[in-house]
């Protein structure tokens, strides 16, 4: 295994070595001193004595040697000391570098292990590569990570190689582009984004820090695993841009879209899109009747058949409730926007089976076409969502292209409303009321207030148009208490114009908004005492929606009502999803046959005679009585007769009268009433006779009166 760090204490050991063959360090004694100058002396003596037996004594010459070896003998002596203290200094000063350099040693050691021990521990899979980024030194948490040993990796691969191919390309091109712009940072440590392939094939995400070592080629390169954050990323970014029920797109996710695709049209000719809005008719009815859990059931349904119906390239997303939007790119031209809204609508037109429930769920279209004179996404999406609603209002599964003039119907609506929050104020409303006649004898056994609007420009403006609006802006709570007020004066009037001779009964519509307020039945109680209506003679016609919205309460107010004596018609049945058993809970009075199973009963083998027939027999085993609205000919009444309908509203008889109108029948009601004590005022079927307005001639259809009304 290599080291981490140089060896440097192998070079002072080298040192040491020369030292140790210069020999041991000994003590400087006297004779080390001064031992050649006593050498030098005696042999001064020695010369001296001799030459002074040799021959008589010259002083000169014998001066001169003598003087020689002395001096000789000294300075040897002086370079020998000197020698002596540089060699003593010299050793000392290697005592002190030995100790210096074992004291560096063990703190290089104590310093590689530590290191060592970092690198091995530090948690972080890491690697020490050389130059060629081959791997040198791997930690066992690397070793761990990547699934590989020891021996096949150090000195053997790159830590290139553990990476997918387009992470090592992009690291690549990454690398070799920082080493042209280096700065400090990029020097320091880069980090890198990449796909980790470990040796048994698993993929990880994982964070590469590379750090050079300081002074080498080498470096520190380390993998964080991040595939769990990475995931959380991407959910966390599913979320924002996702709606959670379908896992379509969202509004923001979607508006991204459009406006890339905007800024392609705008460089490329020839490149067009479309925008289609789309909304499921009658959803709230669904949602509200069959619960929330089949409404979203519903939607999951829906979006799979959009998606399935679209290509690959459209953009599908949900905007909430039940709005959806498509992106059609790439078109040739309108006509092919107009054609997948045309599939669409085909593809929803089977019904969805959820739980058992057959449900149609067929939507309304709002289209847009690129024109270029759009500045922003939110411009397309405001217009798109103006044409469905224009859709809506030409009934359920049509499609409306966006064309300006809708937005000055907009403007209107936005006047309608700011006009029907002053119509309170100013008594702009009245009650036109049609009559409920007796199918076999044509008895008038009561009536339906209907609203009407008498707008100061615009005339009177039917409920259908004002009563939407109404319901969205609150505006229906004191709308509809003015309603039950002048109903009951109303009635109470004529009433008592004929006295007990003939007793009639009003019938109010209650919308869904007002049935769910909690005072309802006082404000009922107080209209019925202060204008002095007997209770029975009030009937409440609310739709199945109300009545499945928020049911322990329903049941509880529909019981009060039944005990104080009001009475419970169910307005527009069979449009909703209310299911017979829960109706057989409550004390209903009366079904009201939708008008558009009436108007459709054409021929013997038609569906919805079979669906009225049905309901007609359902009701009476429920002891509830029947009511056919939007009688209008022979023909049905004839067919309605067939079926045992007792109760019928509808043209063929009357059209809702004006309060005058009203005066007048009520009139006749009575003058015929005192006639014939034992037998009821009646209209006439139109075309029973040649006058056309059925109120103006009282007739009686059958002597034998029949009035299952309970
Ligand atoms: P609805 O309660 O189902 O009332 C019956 C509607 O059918 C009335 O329309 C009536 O004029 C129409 N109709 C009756 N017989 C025939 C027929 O033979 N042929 C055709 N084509 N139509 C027929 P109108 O008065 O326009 O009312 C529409 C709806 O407005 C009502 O439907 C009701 O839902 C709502 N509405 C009316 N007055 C009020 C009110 O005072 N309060 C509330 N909340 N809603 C009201
Ligand atoms: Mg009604
Ligand atoms: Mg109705």
């Amino acid at each position: 295994m290599p080291r981490l760090h140089q060896p440097s204490v192998y070079r002072m050991g080298k040192l040491q070595q020369a030292f140790k063959k210069a020999g041991p360090e000994r003590p400087t004694t006297i004779l080390d001193k001064i031992g050649l100058i006593i050498i030098g002396t005696a042999a001064s003596i020695l010369y001296y004595s001799f030459e002074a037996i040799v021959s008589p004594v010259d002083s000169l010459s014998v001066a001169i040697p003598v003087g020689a070896i002395l001096i000789i003998s000294v300075f040897t002596q002086y370079l020998l000391n000197n020698i002596n203290r540089s060699q003593q200094a010299l050793r000392q000063a290697n005592t002190t570098l030995e100790t210096k350099v074992r004291e560096r040693t063990a703190e290089l050691r104590q310093s590689e292990n530590n290191y060592r021990s970092i690198f091995e521990n530090t948690g972080t899979a890491t690697v020490i590569t050389d130059a060629s980024e081959t791997i040198s030194l791997a930690n066992s948490t690397f070793l761990e990570f990547s699934a590989t040993a020891r021996q096949e990796i150090e000195n053997r691969k790159s830590w290139f190689d553990f990476l997918d191919d387009s992470s090592r390309l992009r690291i690549a091109a990454e690398m070799s582009e920082a080493r042209q712009s280096e700065t400090e940072i990029s020097e320091a440590l880069r980090i890198h984004e990449a796909a980790f392939v470990t040796g048994d094939g698993n993929r990880r995400d994982v964070l590469i820090s590379c750090a050079p070592v300081t002074g080498s080629e080498r470096k520190v390169v380390s993998f964080a695993d991040v595939t769990r954050l990475k995931k959380a990323e991407k959910q966390v970014y599913h979320q924002a841009f996702h709606d959670a029920l379908t896992g379509l797109p969202n509004r923001a996710l979607f508006m991204e879209h459009l406006a890339m695709t905007m800024k392609r049209a705008r460089r490329r000719s020839g490149y067009h899109y479309a925008v289609l809005y789309l909304d499921i008719d009658r959803f709230k009815v669904i949602n509200e009747s069959l619960g929330h859990n089949i409404g979203d059931q519903l939607l999951l349904a829906f979006s799979a058949r959009l998606r399935k119906t679209l290509r690959d390239i459209d953009n599908l997303a949900r905007f909430g409730g039940d709005e959806f939007v498509i992106l059609l790119e790439d078109i040739e031209n309108s006509d092919f926007a107009l054609k997948v809204a045309q599939r669409l609508q085909n593809e929803l037109k089977p019904p969805f089976t959820l739980e058992g429930n057959e449900i149609y769920a067929p939507a309304s279209f709002g289209i847009v076409f690129d024109t270029g004179s759009y500045e922003g996404p939110e411009e397309i999406i405001r217009d798109a969502d103006a044409a469905m609603y224009h859709a809506k209002e030409k009934g359920r599964a049509q499609f409306q292209v966006f064309d300006p003039t809708l937005h000055a119907k907009i403007r209107e609506l936005h006047q309608l409303e700011t006009d029907l929050r002053k119509s309170i104020d100013r008594d702009e409303f009245e009650l036109h009321y049609q009559p409920i006649v007796s199918m076999d004898s044509g008895a008038v056994i009561g009536f339906e207030a209907l609203i009407r609007w008498n707008h100061p420009t615009r005339g009177l403006i039917p409920p259908d148009t004002f009563i939407p609006i109404a319901e969205e802006t609150g505006l229906i709570i004191p709308i509809g208490h003015w309603v039950l007020k002048e109903a009951c004066y109303d009635l109470m009037r004529w009433q008592n114009r004929i006295q007990n001779r003939h007793p009639l009964f009003v019938s109010v519509n209650i919308s869904c908004k007002q049935f769910l307020r909690p005072n309802l039945l006082e404000e009922i109680q107080q209209i019925l005492s202060e204008s002095g209506l007997p209770p029975e003679q009030l009937k409440l016609e609310i739709t199945e929606t109300a009545l499945m919205e928020n049911t322990d309460e329903t049941i509880r107010l529909i019981e009060q009502l039944k005990k104080s004596g009001i009475k419970i018609v169910i307005d527009d049945f069979g449009t909703g999803y209310s299911s017979m058993s829960y109706l057989q809970q409550l004390p209903i009075d009366t079904l009201k046959v939708d008008r558009s199973f009436i108007s459709k009963m054409s021929h013997a083998t038609d569906e919805n005679k079979k669906i009225v027939e049905t309901i007609i027999a359902l009701a009476h085993e429920l002891n509830m009585n029947v009511v056919a609205e939007g009688v209008e000919t022979r023909e049905q009444h004839s067919v309605l007769t067939g079926m045992k309908c007792q109760l019928a509203q509808g043209f063929l008889f009357s059209r809702p009268l004006q309060k005058e109108k009203m005066d007048e029948l009520i009139k006749n009601i009575d003058r015929f009433a005192c006639l014939n004590p034992n037998l009821h005022y009646s209209t006439r079927p139109v075309g029973a006779s040649s006058n056309s307005d059925p109120a103006s001639k009282p007739a009686v259809n059958s002597p034998k009166l029949h009035y299952p009304i309970k």
